[in-house]
């Protein structure tokens, strides 16, 4: 990628439930790859947090992001979270968004709350369900990420259409995503004149063979005058760091993108690409 600055926006460590990464060794494998910033973001599951806590982890991987950079120059590790469900519970959600400064809060929609198919979606065996429940099932999705951009503070909207990664890509079931375009389009104007970024998020390249969003939302998100993406690897292993970068960052240069985004200190920073 020569001497492009390369920035991961998106990776999880120890301090997510469902990683057991430590910190440093995410920066050496990053490092190891050329990229120059990555972003810590590990997983805040809001609706969850009268199960476990959920603040001791984020400060956790807040303290020794900054241990880190204190005794080393080579990468800079931003420090972020990935904050889900976060709209069910507006009161926790302004606790979690004031605890620590953050460099990047990023925005997903991990569940629905669609009845009988309560839990994560990455848990929901959809060879079960009709080809009309997953339909009702996708819709309850994009409205609930309508409803989180709608509701909260954050900065970058992370894998929109995630769903389809199981759905599809573990699944096999057909599914078009033409039936959903108004509210696709509907969710990438809100984020545009909010000025949220748009996640590339590089994880589904090995089931699906697309980013998630699709190349197609890119481009209409391009055509709707959108401008600030960020890529996410959403690497929960350090070999995953920085992932299909390449892949990724010809496609967005192939439909027209001329820089991606980092966030520090939660403002935006542009690198030309
Ligand atoms: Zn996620
Ligand atoms: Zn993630």
């Amino acid at each position: 990628m020569g001497d492009l600055i390369i920035v991961d926006m998106h990776t999880h460590s120890e301090s997510s439930h469902d990683s057991i990464c430590p910190i440093e060794e995410m920066r050496l494998s990053q490092i190891g790859k050329g990229t120059k910033i990555f972003a810590v973001t590990d997983h805040c599951d809001v609706d969850l947090f009268s199960d476990y806590d959920i603040y001791t982890p984020i400060k956790k991987a807040y303290d020794t992001v900054k241990q880190i950079n204190e005794n080393s120059k080579e990468c800079l590790v931003l420090f972020g979270i990935e904050v889900s469900e976060g709209f069910w519970h507006l009161d926790e959600y302004k606790k979690i968004h004031d605890f620590v400064p953050y460099d990047v809060i990023i925005g997903s929609v991990h569940l629905v709350k669609f009845p009988n198919y309560e839990m994560a979606y990455s848990k929901i065996d959809f060879s079960l369900l009709t080809q009309e429940t997953i339909y009702g099932y996708l819709d309850a999705y994009f409205n609930d990420m309508i409803h989180m951009i709608e509701e909260l503070d954050f900065d970058v909207l992370a894998h929109l259409t995630c769903p389809i990664r199981y759905i599809i890509g573990k699944y096999r079931r057909e599914i078009n995503l033409k039936n959903f375009e108004d509210k696709i389009t509907k969710i990438l104007k809100m984020i545009i004149s909010r000025g949220i970024a748009l996640e590339i998020n590089t994880s589904s390249y090995a089931l699906i063979n697309d980013s998630m969003p699709s190349r197609k939302i890119l481009e209409k998100y391009y055509l709707l005058g959108g401008r600030h993406i960020t890529l996410g690897s959403d690497a929960h292993i350090s070999e995953n760091a920085s992932s299909n970068f390449d892949v990724a960052l010809d496609m967005a240069k192939s439909i027209g993108f001329d820089y991606i985004c980092y966030f520090k200190d939660r403002n935006l920073n542009k690198i030309k690409i």
